[in-house]
């Protein structure tokens, strides 16, 4: 799926994973009416000449607090019954970036994401430093239970029985397949021409071992640069071995491939070649988008100068143009 708008615009995913026959009207309604709530959010900041980090900030907030997406309120489950949360967000007009992972009580991670970026000498903090640099800077903290839903821990209950199942069988643990869904993201190119990227996300579900997933690395799952910004969605292992939104971007820069082109070939080629899969939102600074993903579905949905928030949640749905 292609485009090619004018700025500003806005672009968003809400995960990647899902397959037709999942979700019942209702919740594709829910699902539909957040995605265009997240844009709108996102859009009002660029119309008022706000940078594109705003939008990305204001996007992935909302998203965050919808039960719908693994971010935030809604987040998947750890094997140890826990909500841990990771982000990143990146300026593609300096280069400059946040990301924070392990978190337990930060309300709104790509928050906490933009703080280090905007406040702190480095890049990335993790676990209760990053909760104390949090606190440090008045972001909001919460009881780890505000994160719980009901849903995902069933997900959680469904998952280690089936891994009790493959251990009684002796059988090899199963590939994780859907364990990942949900994860959000958000690319803006603003009225000055520039980008920004942002990811958060609850990781996989039953992870252990303080796991962490491509969502809050700097070139795996979130990238920006001046022509191009990426935010990445899947089994998050394979992304990170792929660098997978660095590479497309970098494909884009330093070998010429058209912006399409390079996302397809990283997220529907390399990584289902190492085994991966997963989908991405890409933007170019020409306007370009492009959405490949090889679930049955993947949320997503953009915004441009009319306004109007265009948003689908399976492969067979059309996003509308304008
Ligand atoms: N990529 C995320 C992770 O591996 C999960 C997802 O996109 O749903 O943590």
């Amino acid at each position: 799926m292609l485009v090619a708008l004018d700025a500003p615009l806005l672009v968003i995913h809400g995960g990647a994973g899902v397959e037709p026959g999942d979700l019942n009207p209702q919740q594709e309604a829910d699902i539909k009416a957040a995605l265009s709530a997240a844009l709108r959010a996102g859009y009002a900041k660029l119309q008022g000449g706000a940078p594109a980090l705003d939008a990305v900030t204001a996007a992935i907030t909302v998203l965050e607090d919808d039960p719908h997406f693994n971010a935030g309120r809604g987040a998947v489950f750890t094997h140890d019954g826990r909500n841990e949360l990771d982000t990143s967000i990146m300026d593609g007009a300096t280069g400059r970036a946040g990301a924070a992972a392990g978190l337990h009580r930060v309300r709104n991670p790509i928050l906490l994401a933009r703080a280090i970026l905007e406040h702190s000498n480095h890049v990335m903090m993790v676990g209760d430093g990053a909760e104390a640099f949090a606190r440090e800077q008045g972001i909001t903290l919460v009881d780890p239970a505000y994160f719980r839903t009901e849903s995902r821990w069933r997900a959680l209950q469904r998952a280690l029985q089936k891994e009790k199942q493959a251990q009684l069988e002796k059988r090899p643990l199963v590939l994780p397949g859907r364990a990942y869904f949900g994860t959000v993201g958000a690319l803006a190119l603003d009225a000055s021409g520039n980008l920004a990227a942002g990811t958060s996300t609850g990781g996989m579900t039953n992870k252990r071992y303080g796991r962490v997933g491509d969502s809050p690395i700097i070139g795996a799952g979130t990238w920006a640069d001046a022509r191009c910004a990426v935010s990445g969605t899947g089994w998050g292992e394979f992304y990170i071995r792929a660098a997978a939104a660095h590479e497309i971007c970098a494909r884009v820069r330093l070998a010429g491939v058209p912006l399409p082109n390079a996302a397809n070939d990283v997220i529907n080629v390399d990584i289902p070649r190492a085994g991966g899969d997963g989908g991405a939102i890409a933007l170019g600074a020409d306007g370009v988008v492009a959405f490949p993903f090889n679930s049955g579905g993947m949320y997503r949905g953009w915004i441009g100068s009319d306004g109007v928030p265009h948003v689908a949640i399976y492969k067979t749905d059309a996003l509308e143009m304008p």
